[in-house]
């Protein structure tokens, strides 16, 4: 399954998927699931991989939803006319190249990365952020390749360099194995600010990256406060049954609730403009739109930190004042970095698959719904439609 980004099809199916959903699965929309012949090895450092099961993200899905504005900063770095969706994948290795000594046919693998860095490249010198590991971050990423990736987690093969692959330990299930990415985000997420004791956390959002924020953030510190603000019951029984102390519901009065729960002092201006002093120690909003980011920025204290997880395509209407009047510092994560824990670096993909080995990281009750990839309309709706499905985590098995 790809998408084929012809500025045509991706113009025509955002006018007509306003009125009508089939139309991003219409034939005119850039949404293609064709047969393809398996393609030669394109080098000795590639590897073939067969998938088994390949959860849906939220960023395939806007993707597919061709759900970007055209005046945000990543639209205007130069992107392949084909993208294939799916990386939250687990797989076997089934082909290795000559010069490939870390894999063998047969190991499991999950993907790593889109191979667009310095060490995907076999660069001999690395970019800054790459030296430091946090390869997502890679400034030579849209240059172009000598090589290609082709295929991904929606289809049944793909090949890639081996050093966008991790082997999956023994003692995971493919079903634990597809949440490795997602678990490596959160981690670094709650990396970027992590709570100090006796600190009270809010986290925005209980989509699959919500709940495994909500673990990551108490594993690395048991003794904070955390509170969850959850859509939907079933969503907020989780939170609490996956560690969160407190929820409160996204359709409750907010301000009401954070001055109560941080002994806050809520003021109300003109028109209903209110503003807290006080609030949560760190907040991290999973959701990423106006309203939660607006809401996370006055919802924290002075001095306070918010970390936007979720990702949003659009440009915001938002008020910025808290991080001058009140100092708060905005941060952002994006994708899985290499972090020093118990005294050495390890990449946050490493570390995702022994907390869910160890018990830290609990994803069983996040996989809601499989289904075969040519019944994709239907899983991609119930992804979307969570009011109905009750959906978290959907996927594909191959
Ligand atoms: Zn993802
Ligand atoms: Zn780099």
């Amino acid at each position: 399954m790809y998408l084929d980004l012809d500025p045509a099809r991706i113009v025509l199916t955002r006018v007509l998927g306003k009125v009508w959903r089939g139309a991003y699965f219409a034939r005119t929309s850039p949404l293609h699931l064709v047969e393809m012949a398996d393609p030669p090895l394109d080098s000795a450092e590639f590897v073939r991989v067969r998938n088994r099961l390949c959860g849906i993200c939220g960023s395939d899905l806007h993707q597919l939803f061709v759900d970007a504005g055209l005046d945000v900063a990543p639209v205007a770095l130069p992107s392949n006319e084909r993208i294939y969706l799916g990386h939250e994948m687990v797989g076997e290795v089934v082909e290795v190249g000559a010069n490939v000594i870390n894999f063998q046919v047969g190991d499991r693998v999950v993907r790593w990365g889109r191979a667009d860095d310095c060490l995907a490249r076999g660069s001999a010198e690395l970019c800054p952020a790459c030296k430091r590991g946090h390869r997502v971050l890679c400034q030579r990423a849209s240059e172009p390749r000598d090589f290609k990736p082709v295929g991904g987690g929606f289809g049944d093969s793909f090949i890639t360099p081996a050093s966008s692959l991790v082997k999956v330990l023994p003692e995971l299930s493919d079903e634990q194995a597809i949440f490795t990415e997602p678990c490596a985000v959160a981690i670094h997420a709650a990396w970027r600010r992590i709570p100090n004791p006796g600190e009270k956390v809010l986290v925005i959002g209980m989509g699959t990256i919500g709940f495994l924020l909500v673990q990551a953030i108490r594993a690395l510190q048991p003794d904070c406060l955390i509170t969850a603000v959850a859509q939907f019951d079933w969503q907020a029984e989780l939170a609490r049954e996956l560690g969160a102390d407190d929820v409160f519901m996204a359709h409750e009065d907010g301000y009401a609730v954070v001055g109560s729960r941080t002994n806050a002092q809520v003021y109300t201006g003109r028109g209903n403009n209110r503003m807290l002093l006080g609030g949560y120690d760190v907040t991290f909003d999973v959701v990423g739109i106006e309203a939660t980011l607006n809401n996370a920025l006055r919802w924290t204290r002075a001095g306070g930190d918010v970390v936007i997880v979720g990702v949003n395509l659009h440009r915001m209407k938002l008020d910025v004042t808290p991080i001058w009047y009140q100092e708060v510092n905005l941060l952002g994560a994006i994708g899985h970095d290499v972090v020093e824990w118990a005294g050495e670096p390890v990449s946050t993909f490493d570390l995702a698959q022994r907390w869910m080995r160890d018990g830290l990281l609990r994803v069983e009750p996040l996989l809601t719904h499989t289904f075969a990839l040519d019944d994709y309309r239907e899983a991609f709706a119930v992804a979307i439609d969570k009011a109905n499905s009750r959906s978290i985590k959907v996927a594909f098995t191959l």
